[in-house]
């Protein structure tokens, strides 16, 4: 082949692809476009996941009637003159790009009426190429829409996901946005029925009940004005301001889907934020569980570079530096001054017995937060940058080794925490959890060893289940057997236990059968992981409770054996098994440094 200059149509078929890659994409391009317009109103209505049809209409500015052709050119923009404009953008498009490639790869109708003209225009294309345009009555505002998006492109329609898929993609950029713009009124319909609203009244707090839920919204920590007026001060960027919510830490997600990061009102990916906003919940999360967390970034236009893709959805802040360090002190500092008492109830939560016991104060299911389809999700994987873990301010943070240092125990408090103290801070201990941790390691050790100590039970212990847990210990005999639970049928849903191990020999039996049965059913393990997790259900069940007040000997041996352990940060289960606060932080907190 001899090289030649690819047809015009071609090229923009091919440049097209970089901007609109799914439906999505040209929902994000039409509702920024409805924007920069000044619209209070944007409603978007989407038919079969968007590839039959988009459709955004707004109440903006509009466009001129002699400029409607030529907004569809390749390149055509009212939103950049020179090339100094480039240096500080301040709206959301600039390219002049997003028009001219969907037209190229759909048909599109444009209805629009400018501000000050007396009539609209109808402007019909198809794949790029004008097929009418007419005079038509229209309000002000500006009406687009798309329809059998990469007709002409069989290679892309071929690549486009489920409508669920794409519906969900388009769901989540209409409500980032929406929580961005709070002022404007969002609507999305999906195949004629309303999945999405906001008032418009300004409040950021009003969007996310909206999405989330009230239960979830009353989670919600509003970054703290005072952190963010210190991290202000110390930013390299000036102005910088970090607003927005979080969640404390009794809401979290299997993914970091749900951290949505905004600078400068453009919603970016940004995988040293996201970093930052994961360290600064450090400790505070179970493992592999992820913040929420909304934060707008606004810092003057020329401190950041929009023009980093065609799709705008990274941005390299000046010196290619992220205020990463201001991110995770605000949102650290914000955890810290409005979360610590919430903390902890949310901490009790988390373990698998409490929801078992009825009446236990703070009852909330956290499985209430996971949404349905999330499971199914694959989890994107992202390269963290390894460098700056940065110390937050105050709080929180945990010795760095592995290793406990040798504690001296001060006291008791709530009748759930001991206190001791270190070399160089204090240790809040979370009693249940260091007990819960430490049986782990004995049980587990155990196990592996194919020794665990059993204790039989004489005259037996009868347990009657139903019919479909009956059916699934039929078939865990031999697993239960291992870890130490000799238990034989005894009728057609009542099981007769002979031994329980030894750890567990003051405990109930039957309560603790129903620990593991009720706790695998609540949440499945993988079937490899099934003894371990049993190992863990049952260690919940034999540990000590929090109520229980423990003599300075008990207290003792509990700490003792927690130095001794492997992994004493965390429950089997990945939840802090203490708090510190060294000495350092303590004069910080009281003004000395
Ligand atoms: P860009 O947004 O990068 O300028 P687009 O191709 O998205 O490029 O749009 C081209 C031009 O068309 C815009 O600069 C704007 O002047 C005009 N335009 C597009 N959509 C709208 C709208 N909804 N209301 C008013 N003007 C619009
Ligand atoms: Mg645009």
């Amino acid at each position: 082949m001899t090289i030649h200059i690819l047809p015009d149509k071609l090229a923009s078929q091919i440049a097209a692809g970089e901007v609109v890659e799914r439906p999505s994409s040209v929902v994000k391009e039409l509702v920024e476009n409805a924007i920069d317009a000044g619209a209070t109103a944007i409603n978007v209505d989407i038919r079969e996941g968007g590839r039959k049809s988009i459709q955004v209409a707004d109440n903006g500015q509009g466009l001129p009637a002699a400029e409607i052709e030529v907004a569809f050119h390749r390149h055509a923009t009212s939103k950049l003159q020179t090339v100094e404009d480039l240096t500080a953008i301040r709206t959301l498009g600039f390219r002049g790009e997003a028009l001219a490639a969907i037209a190229a790869v759909s048909q599109v109708t444009l209805i629009s009426r400018a501000q000050g003209e007396t009539t609209g225009t109808r402007l019909v294309l198809d794949g790029g190429a004008k097929v009418s345009r007419e005079m038509a009555g229209a309000p002000q505002g500006t009406v687009i829409a798309v329809e059998n998006l990469f007709y002409n492109v069989p290679a892309r329609l071929k690549f486009l996901k489920s409508d669920n898929t794409e519906k969900r993609l388009i769901d989540e950029f209409v409500t980032r946005y929406a929580l961005a713009y709070p002022h404007i009124r969002f609507r999305l319909t999906h195949n004629g029925r309303i999945t999405f609203q906001s008032t418009g009244n300004g409040s950021v707090l009003d969007v996310l009940i909206a999405i989330y839920g009230p239960d979830v919204a009353r989670q919600l920590l509003e970054i703290n004005a005072e952190a963010q007026r210190r991290g202000e001060e110390q930013s390299p960027y000036h102005p910088l301001t970090i607003s927005g919510f979080i969640g404390n830490p009794a809401v979290h997600w299997s993914n970091r889907g749900q951290m949505v990061l905004f600078v400068n009102g453009r919603w970016v990916k940004d995988n040293q934020l996201t970093f930052a906003i994961i360290q600064a919940y450090h400790t505070l999360l179970p493992t592999g569980r992820y913040p929420l967390a909304i934060l707008f970034l606004t810092l003057p236009p020329e401190e950041v570079d929009v023009n980093v893709h065609p799709a705008k959805t990274e941005v390299r802040f000046r010196g290619d530096k992220a205020p990463f360090a201001e991110v995770q002190r605000v949102v650290r500092e914000t955890l810290v001054a409005d979360a610590p008492i919430r903390q902890m109830s949310a901490w009790q939560v988390g373990s698998q017995l409490e929801a078992m016991t009825p009446g236990w104060e703070g009852s909330l299911d956290q499985r209430a937060f996971v949404r349905p389809d999330e499971a199914s999700q694959p989890e994107m994987e992202l390269e963290w940058p390894p460098e700056e873990i940065i110390e937050p301010a105050a709080g929180q943070t945990v010795p760095r080794s592995s290793q406990l240092p040798v504690m001296r125990v001060v006291g008791q408090v709530g009748a759930a925490y001991i206190i001791t103290e270190g070399p160089d801070g204090l240790f809040l201990i979370d009693q249940q959890a260091a007990h819960e941790r430490v049986l782990y390691e004995r049980y587990h050790g155990e196990w592996q060893a194919g020794q665990v100590q059993v204790q039989a039970l004489t005259a037996g212990t009868a347990v009657t289940l139903s019919p479909s847990q009956a059916d699934w210990l039929n078939h865990q005999l031999p697993t239960l057997a291992e870890i130490g639970f000799q238990v034989e049928p005894f009728g057609p849903q009542t099981f007769m236990i002979r031994s329980i191990p030894q750890l567990a020999a003051d405990r109930d039996a039957a309560h603790l059968l129903l620990a593991m049965v009720t706790g695998v059913e609540r949440k499945p393990p993988a079937t490899a992981d099934l003894p371990l997790h049993l190992i863990q259900l049952v260690c919940t069940a034999v540990a000590t409770r929090p109520g229980q007040s423990l003599n300075q000997a008990q207290m003792a041996a509990l700490v003792q054996q927690l130095e001794q352990c492997q992994d004493p940060m965390t429950t089997p289960s990945g939840r802090p098994t203490f708090i510190y606060l060294s000495v350092a932080q303590l004069a910080r907190e009281f003004g000395r440094i």
